[in-house]
């Protein structure tokens, strides 16, 4: 058994509970410790429910949240030393290390870190599986690179960044530097980087892809809606974007034997 939900996505904070039969982690958490206990409550996953946190990288917008719950609630928080050692609050209740391609396990479920390009200190973004099940999720990347394309293969389910749409963010109110970064080989993903990586990857067993992470002022979710629904070959697949509010609610994997 494989399930996930999204307690918000974007830049004003993530965070993506995932469980097995035996195992709960919640990978990456942005907001604040009242907003997050009442996200996580809405999902019917109450904080000390949690096996622990697993942390993609440095930026506020996935670790604002994390030092304060892992505290409160005593859960364990597993990240790389390049991320522990450039957060601002790292003082968690316990800490474990982990490196790019190394195999983490809570429970049944199986955790699998990759390295991204992005501009933070150790970035990774992660394959979980469990019970021949498996999610992949990529967000916070600026290009597409083989080992991607590689682990991203053959999910069941795919989390996809698809940040910006180009013509809003060159023609948008962000000052130069921003642009620069945003759509820097270590930035993150446009929407036609998304498409491209969906047709580079085998969907064979693909039953659910989310669009995750779309920023506010350089994209527009009626595009991306249209490019997810122009995916023809992922016709019989279930697609919808994860909102920064709601994030999106639980997803089950169903096993298809
Ligand atoms: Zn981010
Ligand atoms: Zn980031």
């Amino acid at each position: 058994m494989l399930k996930f939900a999204s307690i918000g996505s974007g830049s004003r904070g993530n965070g993506l509970i995932v469980e097995s039969a035996t195992g709960r982690i919640l990978l990456d958490c942005g907001f604040s410790l009242k907003e997050t206990e009442h996200r996580l409550n809405k999902l019917d996953c109450p904080p000390d429910s949690l096996d622990g946190i697993v942390v993609s990288h440095e930026h506020g917008d996935h670790i604002t949240g994390v030092g304060r719950l892992s505290r409160k609630y005593k859960l364990p928080v597993w990240i790389t030393v390049g991320t522990y050692n450039a957060a601002k609050d790292n003082r968690f209740y316990q800490t474990y290390f982990f490196k790019a391609d190394d195999t983490l396990t809570v429970g049944d479920l199986t955790i699998q870190p990759f390295a991204v390009p992005h501009d933070a200190s150790e970035p990774c973004q992660f394959v979980f599986s469990s019970n021949q099940q498996s999610l992949g999720v990529l967000t916070d990347t600026g290009h597409i690179t083989p080992i991607i394309i590689e682990r991203l293969s053959q999910m069941n389910a795919l989390l996809l960044e698809y940040n910006y749409d180009e013509h809003l963010l060159v023609t948008g109110k962000y000052p130069y530097n921003l642009k620069q970064r945003v759509g820097g080989k270590y930035g993150h993903l446009e929407n036609n980087q998304s498409t491209s990586l969906m047709s580079q990857i085998d969907c064979s067993h693909l039953q659910c892809l989310v669009a995750m992470h779309l920023s506010e002022n350089n994209n527009d979710s009626e595009k991306v809606n249209a490019l997810l629904e122009n995916l023809s070959f992922l016709q019989v697949v279930e697609k919808y974007i994860s909102s920064q509010k709601d994030g999106f609610n639980w997803k089950i994997i169903e096993n298809k034997g």
